[in-house]
C-alpha cells in the first residue's frame, strides 16, 4: 500500500531544526536541545530585533533549577549574568480582603503521618489553642516574611529566582551559540507547507532568505506565526474564568534591598506585581479591560511604584487560553505561542521548560508518530488545566465583595474539578492530587487556607494525640522553622555575598532602627514591673521571646567564635548579636520601654551574647565590685540596659541591685580606685577580696535583686548600680555547655527634652 502524503512526510528523518523566535522560549529551547540533542541535529534560530520580545516574565518557581541541571549552568554566573535574586513564594496582599495578605511559599509545612498530612494536626492543635500560625511551621514562609535567605545543603530551602528576562534570553543566546545553535536575524515574512501533507517545509524571511527544515518550533509569542496562523490551530479562550485580559508593565530604580518573595497586590480590577532585582524592580499591573481603561489602569501602576521610572510603560493585550493542540505534523508551538495563562503563579517559564524536556523525552526518531504527537499534547493539556485551575481559585475564593470585579470573580462558574477541590477541602481539610500536578498540596492548602477557606473537619487521627503530645509536636516542628530562620543572612546580605560583591556580613554593634520590620524574634510586651528599695523601677519580661531556644542555638553555632575582649571588664566571652536581630531589640525597646526608661532620641544600640565564666579568685577589683553601664558617656546622654536570661539553671544567678553608702565623691574615689589599682592594693585598702559581689558591704547596699529565669528579660537604667548575682561556690554549672548564656544590650540615648 502506497503511503499518505503525511505518512510520508511524517517518516522522513529529522535532521534540520528551526526554531521561529527568540524571547525566553526561543532560547531556552534552543539551549535544551543543543545541550541534550545538538550533536545529532543542525538548530538554526530565526529572531527579529525589531519585532522584539515580550520583554516581561522575571519570576520563576523552583522547577528552573531541573532546566539548569540539564544544562549545567553555574548558579553564581547565571544569577550575575541575569541580575537575578532569590524568591521563596508569593505574598499575597488584598486578595482575600482588603488590608489582608498571606504567603504561598515554596517550602513544606510541617511533618504528616501516612494517614494524614500536616494541615489535619495543625487543625485539631487549632482547635484545642496549642497552635500558632499556620506559616510558624514552614521556614520558606518564615524566611521569605523576615527577608532572610541562604542557599542551604542538601536542598534545605526550597527557592526559585526573579531574574532580568532579556539577560536571560542574552544569557542563553551565548550558551546556545556556543554550543552550535546558529542564529539568525530576519523577520518571517511566509510559512511554506506542503499541500498534500499539511507539513511545514520552509520559512521565508523578509530579505528573501529561505530556511527549511524537517521540524519546526514555533517560538513567535503570542502570534503564533507557525502553529497558529500557518497550520490554523485554534485557540480556547479561557476569559470566562481568568477575568484579567490586559497588562501594563514598567520598571524602576531599587530603593531599597531586594525581597526574596514576588508582591502581588490585589486592585479593584486585577492585581500588580513587584520583583525586586539586583539592579531594578519589575512591576506590572494585569487587569480586566472590561473593569478599568488602558490609561487608567497605566496611571494606577504609575502611582503604586517606588523609585524613579526607568521606561516608559509597556501595554501588553492577551487572551487566557490553550491552543487546542500545541503539536501538529511537524511543529511544536512552546511559549506564548502554545497559550498564555496569565502571571500570577509565575508558571509560563515553567511551562516552557515542560514543553522543551517533554519535547526531549518524546523527540522523534526515525520520523514523526501521530501516538507521540497525542501524548504530547495529552500531557500539555493536563498540565495546564490543573495549573489554570490552581490560578482561579485564586480570584473564586475570596471575601471581597467591595466591586463589582471581584464579585464577578465569586459568583463565577468554575471548571468541576476545581470546584470539586474546594468543596472537599472545606469539608475534611484533604487535598487529593493527581499525579504529576505541578502545584503541591501545601501551595494548594496555603492558597486555599489564605483565600479564606477554613477546613471544617479533618482526620480523626489527631486526636488520638492528648494535648501534651501535640503540643510537644507541634512545638518542635515550630522550632526547628525558628532554629534554621535565625541561622539565614539577610537576602540581600547573602545576594550580594553570592555574587560576589560583598563581605561576608558580619555582627556588629545595632544602628538605631526606626521603621517597623518584620520580627525574626516574636518578642513579648507583657511588662511587670519590679520596684527597688530606692524606688527605681526594674522592667521584668517573663517568656520574652517566642522561641528563646533559636537564640541558644545562634550561640551554640557560633560558640567558637566566643571572646574576651581585651581590657573588658566583663567575666567572661562574648559574641556580637548579629545586626538586623540587635535591631528588632532596639525597635522594641524604643516602642515599650524607651519612654519609662526616660531614653530621649536614640543613638544607638549594642547588643552581645554573654557567659559568666571567670574564675572568681581571679577577678580583678572591676569585677568584685558592683558596676553601672553610664561610662564613657557624655554629657546630655545616658543609657539604659537589659539582660535576657537564656539558662535553665536558676541557680546561675539573675541579677543584683545596689545604691552606694558613700557621699558621692567617696563613691568616685572608690571607682577610679577600682579601675587603677591591682587586686592587692585594692583589697588592702577597701579590705574587698577577689569574688563575685552579690550582697551589702561596707560601701553598698543592696536594694533589690532579680532571680534568673528561663526566658526572662530585664530592663533598667544603665546608672543603677548592679552585678550579677553569681555564686561561684558551684563553678561547674557556669562552665559546663554555655552555662550562664544572657543577652546583654544597651540603648544610648539623648537625655529626653524637658
Ligand atoms: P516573546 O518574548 O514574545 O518572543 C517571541 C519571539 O518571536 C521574539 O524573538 C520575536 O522577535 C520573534 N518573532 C515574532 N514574530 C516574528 C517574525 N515575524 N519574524 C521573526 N521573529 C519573530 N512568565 C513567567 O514565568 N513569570 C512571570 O513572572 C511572567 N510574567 C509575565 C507578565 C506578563 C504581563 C506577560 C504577558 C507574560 C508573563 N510571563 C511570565 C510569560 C513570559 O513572559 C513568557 O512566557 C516568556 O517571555 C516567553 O515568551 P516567548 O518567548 O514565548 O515570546
Amino acid at each position: 500500500m502506497t503511503p499518505t502524503p503525511a505518512q510520508a512526510s511524517a517518516a522522513r528523518p529529522i535532521r534540520r531544526i528551526v526554531i521561529a523566535g527568540g524571547g525566553t522560549a526561543g532560547w531556552m529551547v534552543a539551549a535544551g536541545l543543543s545541550k541534550s540533542l545538538g550533536q545529532q541535529y543542525d538548530i538554526r534560530l530565526v529572531e527579529s530585533e525589531e519585532i522584539g520580545t515580550v520583554g516581561v516574565g522575571e519570576a520563576t518557581i523552583p522547577t528552573l533549577h531541573f532546566l539548569h541541571e540539564i544544562l549545567d549552568l553555574d548558579e553564581k554566573e547565571f544569577m550575575q549574568a541575569t541580575q537575578a535574586t532569590f524568591k521563596l513564594g508569593i505574598s499575597f496582599e488584598n486578595w482575600r480582603n482588603v488590608g489582608e495578605h498571606y504567603f504561598h511559599s515554596f517550602g513544606k509545612t510541617g511533618k504528616g503521618h501516612w494517614t494524614a498530612p500536616f494541615q489535619h494536626f495543625w487543625l485539631e492543635g487549632r482547635k484545642r489553642g496549642l497552635a500558632s500560625d499556620y506559616g510558624d511551621y514552614c521556614l520558606e514562609l518564615r524566611a521569605a516574611k523576615d527577608d532572610r535567605f541562604a542557599t542551604l545543603p542538601d536542598n534545605g530551602i526550597n527557592y526559585a529566582y526573579h531574574l532580568d528576562a532579556t539577560l536571560y534570553g542574552a544569557y542563553l543566546r551565548r550558551y546556545s551559540e556556543a554550543l552550535g545553535v546558529q542564529r539568525i536575524e530576519g523577520k518571517i515574512a511566509q510559512v511554506h507547507t506542503d499541500a498534500a501533507s499539511g507539513y511545514i517545509t520552509a520559512l521565508t524571511l523578509d530579505r528573501g532568505e529561505r530556511l527549511e527544515a524537517d521540524f519546526f518550533i514555533d517560538c513567535t509569542g503570542m502570534r503564533s506565526l507557525l502553529l497558529g496562523e500557518a497550520l490554523g490551530v485554534g485557540y480556547e479562550n479561557w476569559s470566562h474564568w481568568l477575568p484579567c485580559d490586559s497588562a501594563v508593565a514598567v520598571q524602576t530604580a531599587s530603593v531599597r534591598d531586594p525581597i526574596p518573595y514576588t508582591r502581588s497586590i490585589a486592585h479593584p480590577w486585577g492585581w500588580q506585581w513587584r520583583i525586586g532585582l539586583q539592579h531594578r524592580v519589575g512591576n506590572g499591573l494585569v487587569y480586566s479591560s472590561r473593569h478599568i481603561g488602558h490609561d487608567e489602569a497605566r496611571a494606577a501602576l504609575l502611582a503604586n511604584v517606588e523609585g524613579e521610572v526607568l521606561r516608559p510603560p509597556r501595554l501588553i493585550r492577551f487572551t487566557p487560553g490553550q491552543r487546542d493542540v500545541v503539536w501538529k505534523h511537524n511543529c511544536v508551538a512552546i511559549g506564548l505561542s502554545s497559550g498564555f495563562l496569565e502571571p500570577l503563579e509565575s508558571t509560563s517559564i515553567h511551562l516552557i521548560q515542560k514543553g522543551l524536556t517533554r519535547l526531549i523525552q518524546i523527540f522523534p526518531s526515525d520520523g514523526i508518530c501521530q501516538s507521540d504527537i497525542d501524548e504530547y499534547n495529552n500531557q500539555t493539556r493536563v498540565a495546564i488545566e490543573n495549573i489554570r485551575d490552581f490560578i482561579i481559585l485564586h480570584y473564586h475564593v475570596t471575601n471581597r465583595t467591595d466591586v463589582q470585579f471581584w464579585r464577578d470573580c465569586r459568583e463565577m462558574d468554575v471548571p468541576p474539578q476545581l470546584k470539586h477541590r474546594i468543596r472537599q477541602f472545606r469539608d475534611s481539610a484533604r487535598v487529593m492530587l493527581s499525579a504529576d500536578e505541578l502545584f503541591a498540596e501545601n501551595s494548594w492548602i496555603q492558597v486555599m487556607m489564605g483565600q479564606g477557606i477554613m477546613p471544617t473537619g479533618h482526620h480523626p487521627i489527631t486526636r488520638q494525640m492528648d494535648d501534651r503530645d501535640l503540643a510537644d509536636f507541634l512545638g518542635d516542628v515550630r522550632k526547628d522553622v525558628a532554629r534554621a530562620l535565625i541561622k539565614l543572612p539577610k537576602h540581600g546580605d547573602f545576594v550580594r555575598r553570592f555574587c560576589g560583591t560583598s563581605p561576608e556580613p558580619e555582627m556588629r554593634p545595632a544602628q538605631p532602627q526606626t521603621a517597623a520590620a518584620p520580627s525574626a524574634l516574636k518578642l513579648n510586651a507583657d511588662i511587670q514591673i519590679v520596684k527597688l528599695a530606692d524606688g527605681q523601677p526594674v522592667f521584668v519580661i517573663d517568656d520574652f521571646i517566642q522561641d528563646p531556644d533559636v537564640l541558644v542555638s545562634l550561640a551554640q553555632t557560633h560558640a567558637n567564635q566566643f571572646q574576651v575582649p581585651p581590657g573588658h571588664p566583663y567575666p567572661g566571652p562574648q559574641l556580637l548579636l548579629p545586626q538586623d536581630l540587635a535591631a528588632e531589640l532596639d525597635a522594641f525597646f524604643q516602642r515599650h520601654l524607651g519612654p519609662r526608661l526616660k531614653a530621649g532620641a536614640p543613638l544607638g544600640t549594642y547588643a552581645r551574647f554573654s557567659r559568666v565564666m571567670q574564675e572568681s579568685r581571679t577577678l580583678d577589683p572591676r569585677q568584685r565590685i558592683c558596676h553601672r553601664d553610664d561610662s564613657g558617656l557624655e554629657p546630655g546622654q545616658r543609657v539604659a540596659a537589659s539582660v535576657h536570661y537564656l539558662f535553665h539553671d536558676e541557680r546561675l544567678g539573675g541579677t543584683v541591685f545596689f545604691r552606694p553608702l558613700m557621699p558621692d565623691a567617696e563613691t568616685r574615689a572608690f571607682m577610679h580606685d577600682a579601675n587603677t589599682l591591682d587586686g592587692a592594693a585594692f583589697a588592702g585598702k577597701y579590705g574587698i577580696a577577689p569574688g563575685y559581689m552579690t550582697q551589702s558591704n561596707r560601701y553598698f547596699e543592696v536594694i533589690g535583686r532579680v532571680p534568673a529565669k528561663w526566658n526572662r528579660a530585664i530592663f533598667y537604667d544603665g546608672s543603677i548600680f548592679h552585678s550579677g548575682d553569681i555564686d561561684w561556690a558551684q563553678p561547674a554549672g557556669y562552665l559546663q555547655g554555655l552555662g550562664r548564656l544572657t543577652l546583654n544590650a544597651f540603648f544610648k540615648s539623648r537625655q529626653p527634652g524637658p
